[in-house]
């Protein structure tokens, strides 16, 4: 979040505005409205997967487009080199955070992007022990940005953070092969089940934009959220029954990770939807999502212990 609150704070100047997808982790649209009007920036919010949206929310003033794809925690996905060319018209700055489909699966920047953020916490370190965020971009932009950000807002790693990422990153290609095999397998699993009424997993044929995942993804990554028919409270009972998947927050470590989304705490703490942007999220995600990052463990053992938490 610190290197994304530097980039935001370092792009736009006041009297400038910039365009943030509807959907994208949580803390990000949280930041983008509390500290940027302030600054005399304005904010709007926008179906990043709707390029004809994008296209029309661009105005000679905005600085920014950002987005993420695919989407915590609905794994919805955008265009990116269609909307690099929509901002780069009105010659704005593309932001893709990549966090979720990981160098492994998307380079933004071969398809039009001028800033690529990842939070190190999540696959590229990969073991859930490490916080630490990347903006990758031209040199000339970052010598800048790395003062701003990592001077004055003090957005600096722990010498032992780096330590623990640049350890994780020795095994990312081996354990993101395995964490996109393992999700495959579990969204396959949970296809037609019956107690499930939603998976949103780009690798599934069923997924809204799987023909653009295929082209924009070299593989899937580990993320993915299903909607459980039968409300909170079929959650509640299936994910305490759950052994090999903790409830927590995160994603993108080794072991595997399960978490609770309702769309009331969205509404209440982050996104904020409008009428429009709500009834597309419904579509995605019910009253809700449980989020699932697919951990290392063994694929069939990860599908036996959904099976009997249904039982
Ligand atoms: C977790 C996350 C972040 C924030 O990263 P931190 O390292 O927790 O600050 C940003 N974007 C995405 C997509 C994330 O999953």
């Amino acid at each position: 979040m610190s290197a994304i609150a530097g980039l935001l704070l370092h792009l736009p100047r006041s009297g400038d505005d910039v365009v943030i997808s509807d959907v994208c982790y949580a803390g990000v649209p949280e930041f983008a409205h509390e500290f940027l009007p302030r600054l005399g920036i304005e904010v709007s919010f926008v179906d990043s997967s709707d390029t004809a949206e994008v296209a029309a929310a661009m105005r000679s003033t905005t600085k920014v487009v950002y987005v993420e794809s695919p989407a915590n925690p609905v794994l919805r996905v955008s265009d990116i080199e269609a909307l690099a060319r929509i901002a780069h018209d009105v010659r704005a700055a593309l932001v893709v955070d990549s966090t979720v489909a990981t160098p492994a699966a998307t380079h933004p920047h071969a398809l039009g992007a001028d800033h690529v953020v990842h939070s190190l916490t999540k696959y590229l370190g990969g073991h859930g022990d490490a916080l630490g965020g990347a903006v990758l971009g031209r040199r000339s932009d970052l010598a800048e940005l790395r003062k701003s950000s990592g001077v004055h807002l003090g957005g600096a790693m722990s010498p032992h953070s780096a330590y623990l990422i640049m350890r994780g990153l020795d095994t990312f290609a081996l354990r993101i092969a395995a964490h996109s095999a393992n999700a495959m397998a579990l969204a396959s699993h949970f296809a037609h089940h019956p107690r499930i009424e939603r998976v949103n997993y780009p690798g599934l044929p069923t997924h809204p934009q799987h023909g653009l995942a295929a082209r924009q993804m070299r593989c899937f990554s580990g993320l993915m959220s299903i909607v459980l028919r039968g409300g909170e409270d079929a959650v509640r009972s299936v994910v305490r029954r759950l052994r090999l998947f903790e409830y927590a927050v995160s994603l993108g470590r080794q072991r595997s990770l399960v978490f609770h989304i309702p769309i009331s705490g969205i509404q209440r703490h982050s996104r904020r939807l409008d009428p429009k942007h709500l009834e597309h999220y419904r579509a995605l995600a019910g009253e809700g999502v449980v989020r699932i990052s697919v951990g290392l463990e063994d694929a069939e053992e990860l599908c036996a212990d959904w099976t009997r938490a249904f039982d």
